[in-house]
């Protein structure tokens, strides 16, 4: 109910509008967010690649609806690109495609997305699509798939673990050669397209991490589910699969524990970094997973 409540909130423009006038929420979102400038998220990333860290950068932003935005985007990225360019770090780059003008039109995206790619390119880096509201998963990896063709090999996808289709897009992807991000999902779906109970939502993931664990490129497991993790560990010392074979994915600011618990375990962990002025839909996303959090972000408002 407060999850469903939180996630229409997350897109209402008159209360994005409202919210993102309000200094105390923005210091409030500063748990979730790495700061609101690039300079801002580097610093985060040099610290936490000093921690031992694989980074993720993602600029904060989705459906855009202008070509004029989706090119202010796309030059964000290039820019980050180049900033990171000698950077003693791992990180890599999260893109979403209607950031990129997915809704707009899709060439207007793969042309934008290819552009990230050679910008990320120069220095090898890999970019990873990440996915959206049901409605845009078909051309998301039409998109995908069309560019691996093309020759961007330092390219991948995420997979919905909630999505009933899930499993034969990983067979597609894994034929394909395309590196996956596996992740329960994040928006609002109806029962038509996906699980509505968490123990099948769940018990999807499972399926699909034992497939990815077992396929010999290196795929991601996207979850601060400890129960789930502790299944992918387990796997990963009964059938002696390498570490650089697989990592884990967290958020920024969720979990840190487990995040430093992995990483002492031994295991390669990648932190998703987000940054810049269009954190609302994503705050609300986050609160949406975890009610709790509502109240962190409450307290934080009426401290200010
Ligand atoms: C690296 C990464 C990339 C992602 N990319 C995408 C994407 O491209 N598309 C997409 O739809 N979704 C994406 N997600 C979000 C994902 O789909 C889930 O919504 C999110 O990870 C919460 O689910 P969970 O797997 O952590 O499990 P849950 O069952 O939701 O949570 C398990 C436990 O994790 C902790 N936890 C989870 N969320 C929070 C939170 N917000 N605050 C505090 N604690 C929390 C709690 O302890 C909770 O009990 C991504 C997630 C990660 C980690």
């Amino acid at each position: 109910m407060i999850r469903q409540l939180l996630l229409a909130l997350s897109e209402n423009e008159r209360v994005h509008a409202f919210v993102l006038r309000q200094r105390m929420a923005r210091r409030a979102a500063r748990r979730f967010v790495a700061g609101e400038t690039l300079d801002e998220a580097l610093g985060v990333v040099d610290r936490l690649a000093a921690e031992g860290y694989l980074l993720s950068l993602n600029l904060l932003g989705e459906k855009t609806t202008s070509p004029h935005e989706a090119r202010a985007a796309t030059d964000a990225y290039a820019e980050a690109a180049t900033r990171l360019r000698g950077r003693p770090v791992d990180c890599y780059i999260s893109v979403k495609l209607t950031q990129l003008g997915l809704d707009l039109d899709t060439d207007l995206a793969a042309d934008n997305l290819r552009r990230v790619l050679e910008a990320a390119r120069t220095d090898g880096r890999f970019v990873r699509v990440d996915m959206e509201h049901s409605p845009y998963v078909d051309r998301t990896l039409e998109i995908v798939t069309r560019l691996k063709a093309e020759g961007s090999d330092a390219l991948g996808a995420v997979i919905q673990a909630y999505l009933y289709r899930s499993g034969d897009d990983v067979d597609r992807l894994l034929k394909l050669g395309i590196p996956i991000r596996l992740c329960k999902g994040a928006y609002a779906e109806p029962s038509s397209v996906a699980y509505p109970r968490k123990q099948d939502v769940d018990a999807n993931f499972i399926r699909l991490q034992q497939r990815l664990l077992r396929d010999p490129a290196c795929h991601a497991i996207a979850t601060h589910d400890e129960r789930l993790i502790q299944a992918a560990v387990s796997m990963v010392e009964r059938e002696n699969i390498p570490r650089d074979r697989y990592e884990f994915q967290m958020i920024y600011g969720i979990r840190r524990d487990l995040q430093a618990r992995l990483l002492r375990g031994g295991h390669r962990v990648r932190i998703y970094v987000p940054y810049g002025t269009h954190w609302y839909p994503y705050l609300m996303r986050r609160m949406a997973e975890r009610p709790a959090n509502l109240a962190f972000v409450l307290r934080n408002l009426l401290r200010g």
